[in-house]
């Protein structure tokens, strides 16, 4: 297959399954520059919305992709970079869904989401992730260091407004960093801010990759349990290691207390059970279909168990 350049992947992700992704502006473009991003500091801070790449371009190089694999689960519009920043977002978002019936997602850090424009574009999408990382305009500051006119109420009620109007699956993302947002009080201040959010799930992530600066350190133990605890949420770190309750023997009943707790795609379902090197992963899968205990949703070809 030949190099592209809007189109990477798939990458393997425990949440998203196999994630094509579909970079639609240049690297390092970004609204933010933010503590822990691993691309470093933003070089093309930028918070007005532009057409990088045309359109027609990027859904060419798609569709030449398309002719030789279909191998992948979701398309993610993502990029090195914000996307949203992208003035033809809308527009790609229907022409990827018009050239295959497979999830198209996108990933944001929701700083425009105060902009109604961009609200209706990302309405879209099958699967919007946007990321909260503060909880008022001092921790943006320290963690996200957004574009100087970017206000962190304005953000998040743009975030409010979006989360009702959306009707596809939401998933929010936090990213606790050690020492800034992680301690009790910070996350008693993102359990009011969520009351007000209407999501899917809650992902709650650390920097373990190491971050392009000095100083980012990753949450204690005892700090995300606190957070997964008191937000409801999941933590990425969990997910990617398949280290939920590995202390109950019965790989069925293991899985099933989890998506008591929280919901599970297959991909994760799958994953964990990779971590403990079971071998019948399909049987198991069967098996929770038929759970009369399992309700089973069927999202745009993606499987996510709970218990009933
Ligand atoms: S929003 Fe994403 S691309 Fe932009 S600075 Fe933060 S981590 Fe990097």
């Amino acid at each position: 297959m030949g190099e592209f350049q809007y189109v990477f992947g798939p990458i393997p992700s425990r949440r998203l399954g196999r994630s094509l992704g579909i970079s639609p502006l240049p690297k390092k473009t970004c609204n933010y520059s933010c503590i822990y991003c691993q691309l470093g500091r933003t070089d093309k801070m930028t918070n007005t919305r532009q057409e990088f790449y045309k359109t027609e371009d990027i859904l060419e190089e798609f569709k030449a992709y398309l002719k030789d694999s279909d191998k992948f689960d979701i398309v993610t519009v993502v990029g090195e970079g914000e996307p949203t920043l992208c003035s033809n977002l809308g527009e790609l978002i229907c022409g990827l869904q018009e050239l295959t019936d497979k999830p198209v997602a996108v990933i944001t850090n929701g700083a425009l989401l105060s902009d109604p424009q961009v609200r209706e574009e990302l309405c879209h999408a099958d699967m919007v992730l946007p990321s909260l990382d503060a909880y008022n305009q001092e921790i943006a500051k320290k963690i996200d260091r957004p574009y100087g006119k970017i206000k962190f109420e304005e953000e998040f009620e743009g975030l409010v407004t979006f989360t009702k109007m959306y009707q596809g699956e939401l998933w929010l993302e936090i990213m606790l960093i050690d020492g800034i947002n992680d301690d009790k009080e910070s996350i008693n201040a993102f359990k009011e801010l969520l009351l007000k959010l209407r999501y899917d799930r809650l992902y709650l992530n650390t920097p373990v990759r190491p971050p392009a600066e000095e100083g980012v350190n990753v949450v204690s133990e005892e700090h995300m349990k606190y957070a997964v605890e008191t937000l409801g949420g999941i933590s990425i770190e969990m997910v990617s290691s398949g280290s939920f309750f590995s202390e109950i023997e019965d790989d069925y009943e293991a899985v099933k207390s989890i998506i008591g707790r929280h919901p599970m795609n297959q991909f994760e379902v799958s994953g964990f059970l990779e971590s403990r090197q079971v071998e019948n992963k399909e049987e198991i899968m069967e098996q929770m279909k038929r759970d009369p205990e399992i309700a089973v949703i069927d999202y745009k070809g993606i499987l996510t168990f709970r218990l009933c």
